[in-house]
């Protein structure tokens, strides 16, 4: 068994390329599986590919890309040195929301770039990804504040499409950009996360 973690990712991104377990890759041109170091720091998870990703077969290359890229660029954090996926490597037809059996079809191929990049900070990008790790919960409440699930950091925020098309979220999400710059010097600011029980999660439906 292969057990050299560079070629175990490239074997899971060749796997999501031919990936055929939703509807999506009908009408894909291309899988986007993710792009980065192996030995990055920080994983980056936005909510789909959309026209430009589909494309390339690259994430974030469109406008929220270049939004993320400048948000990097301006925290100081290096664009080259991070991880950068989705939930759904395929785009959905039109840009819609991620459908739950789509998420649950892609879960497989997150769950393993996870853990074998095994990254100190998870940022989700969007309420869409964030709802992986924190469903039932309000972006506009959890936004920059830094939560340890298990073992794992995470540090939800806005998705930067969200700040292009509202401009008046763009000083949220810079304060959220220099907040991770932080947290990735000292993760012992992340707060431990017990999920609420479930009959509470339920309570709220
Ligand atoms: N938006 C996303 O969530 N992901 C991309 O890759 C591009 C735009």
């Amino acid at each position: 068994m292969e057990t050299d973690p560079q070629v175990v990712l490239e074997c899971v991104h060749a796997e999501i390329r031919q990936c055929e377990r939703c509807p999506l890759h009908v009408g894909r041109t291309n899988a986007v599986p993710g792009i980065g170091p192996l030995n990055a720091d920080i994983m980056f998870i936005g909510e789909a590919p959309g026209f430009h990703e589909d494309q390339q077969g690259v994430p974030f290359v469109g406008a929220a890309g270049k939004f993320l890229a400048d948000l990097l660029a301006q925290a100081g954090i290096d664009r080259h040195k991070v991880f950068i996926t989705n939930v759904l490597k395929c785009r959905p037809p039109g840009n819609r929301d991620p459908q739950p059996e789509e998420v649950e079809a892609c879960k497989a191929y997150l769950d393993q770039q996870i853990e074998i990049i095994r990254p100190r900070v998870i940022v989700t990008l969007g309420r869409h990804s964030m709802a992986r790790a924190f469903p039932n919960e309000k972006i506009s409440l959890v936004h920059g504040k830094a939560r340890k699930l298990g073992e794992q950091v995470y540090f939800p925020m806005y998705h930067p499409a969200a700040a292009l098309h509202q401009p008046s979220l763009r000083p949220t999400v810079e304060e959220d950009f220099a907040r991770l710059r932080e947290l990735l010097e000292d993760q012992s600011q992340a707060e431990d996360y017990t999920p609420p029980p479930q009959a509470a999660q339920l309570a709220l439906f």
